[in-house]
């Protein structure tokens, strides 16, 4: 072995980063993260970047800069756990040893996974607000189509915050509405969903938003195929094929997958992600090995906000797991902004029963409002940098 700290992190992003910060709070001094780097990302401005309302320098910071005061930076990627000997094996061949491992890689998006995507993206006829290489792109694409058929989709699960996809779909409506060209615009959305995200407390507003923009949506779809040179999507509707064809400018997500390598740390159930109890987020199998963020297996739909709750109850267990202590549970709080137009956003907070968990209770946060748009675009960034990943939230 190389090295060895009390506690390694896999991953630097809003999970590792903050769970690192909250670790140092509670007094472990001995934490190390695995990232590569160079830079880190606050994800969910990409959306907006793509809807013409954010710069993409202003998401991006070096990775240096969000590591936390106390911790060791290990600047690589982890390529395996070798559980026997309680170590991470990493990509440029150094081992580092661990008392508690804590597994936060998020997830891989896969452009293989529907076929002729990446040379559709190549072509400029699909982009998506999804990827930082191609959120301003959107933008581009978004302002350049003035007449025909396009195609949205919502990426099945798992997916960093899948359902934000809307977010681009309605700010471009609105955008098409505001340059009088939306009647020459035929606005469809595929969705893996029977309602539109099938989260029952903002359906209703979802709902009305399709109508308004006169959006066509296809429920219970994933797109199976693309096809640039003809501009036709085929569609995997519920195990039938449907070909949507003549489309002008595809916005079509990539799917996601976890990373290979967490493989053997997977479950028959856990679709490759790493198979923790999703209650107190300790590894079924490996008492000293825990996961959080997009690459648990915790049973809810990933996004940054549940992040809030997962690193305050995994930096909780692990400090009670070494004083003997009763874990701690995560109710499987999610959270889902999505924009109706350009100047307004609802939130759908649900635990993973989908029961509503609403932040506060003297305001209706699953209706459309201004001010929880500016909130979402200009104070969560901060909230992010200054809060989030200083694990004081
Ligand atoms: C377009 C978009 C919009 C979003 N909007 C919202 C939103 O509005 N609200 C919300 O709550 N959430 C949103 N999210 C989701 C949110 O960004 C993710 O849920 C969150 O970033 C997950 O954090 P994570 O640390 O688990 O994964 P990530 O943020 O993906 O971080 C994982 C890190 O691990 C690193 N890594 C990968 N493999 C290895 C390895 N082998 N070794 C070491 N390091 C590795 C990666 O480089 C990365 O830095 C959005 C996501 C996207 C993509």
């Amino acid at each position: 072995m190389d090295r060895s700290h009390d506690v390694v992190i896999v991953g630097g992003g809003n999970a590792g980063i903050s769970l690192a910060a909250r670790l140092r709070r509670l007094g472990l001094d001995d934490v190390a993260i695995v990232a590569p780097g160079p830079v880190h990302r606050y994800r969910p401005l990409l959306n907006y970047v793509a809807g013409g309302q954010a710069d993409l320098d202003r998401l991006t910071k070096p990775q240096r800069e969000v590591i936390p005061d106390g911790c060791v930076w290990i600047q690589d990627r982890a390529a395996a756990v070798d559980e026997s000997r309680n170590q991470v094996e990493l990509e440029g061949g150094e081992r580092v040893g661990y008392a508690d491992l804590v597994l936060a890689p998020g997830l891989e998006h896969d452009l293989h996974a529907i076929l002729g995507l990446e040379a559709s993206m190549h072509d400029g006829w699909s982009t998506t607000a999804h990827l930082s290489a191609t959120a301003e792109s959107t933008w581009t694409a978004i302002q350049r189509t003035r007449r025909g058929k396009v195609v949205f989709t919502i990426p099945p699960e798992p997916a960093p915050c899948g359902g934000t996809a809307l977010k681009p779909l309605f700010m471009a409506c609105d955008h098409w509405r505001r340059e009088g060209v939306l009647p020459d615009i035929d606005v469809h959305l595929v969705s893996p969903y029977s309602e539109i995200l099938d989260v029952p407390s903002v359906e209703n507003h979802l709902r009305r938003g399709v109508e308004r923009f006169d959006v066509t949506v296809r429920h219970r779809a994933t797109v199976a195929t693309m096809d640039p040179a003809t501009r036709t999507i085929t569609l995997d509707s519920n195990g039938v094929d449907e070909i949507i064809s003549d489309v002008e400018q595809a916005f079509v997500v990539p799917h996601y997958r976890a990373p290979r390598w967490l493989a053997p740390l997977a479950g028959d159930q856990s679709a490759g992600l790493v198979d923790v109890d999703p209650r107190t987020l300790r590894h079924r199998r490996l008492d000293r090995v825990w996961s959080l963020g997009d690459a648990a297996a915790v049973d809810t739909r990933p996004s940054g906000g549940a992040l809030r709750r997962q690193v305050d109850v995994l930096a909780d267990n692990i400090r009670r797991s070494r004083s003997g202590e009763t874990l701690r549970e995560y109710d499987g709080y999610t959270i889902i902004p999505i924009t109706l137009d350009r100047r307004r956003l609802l939130l759908a907070e649900f635990d993973r029963d989908g029961n509503p968990q609403p932040t506060v209770s003297f305001v209706d946060l699953t209706a459309p409002r201004r001010v929880l748009w500016a909130f979402d675009r200009y104070l969560e960034p901060i909230v992010y940098y200054r809060g989030l990943l200083k694990g004081r939230v």
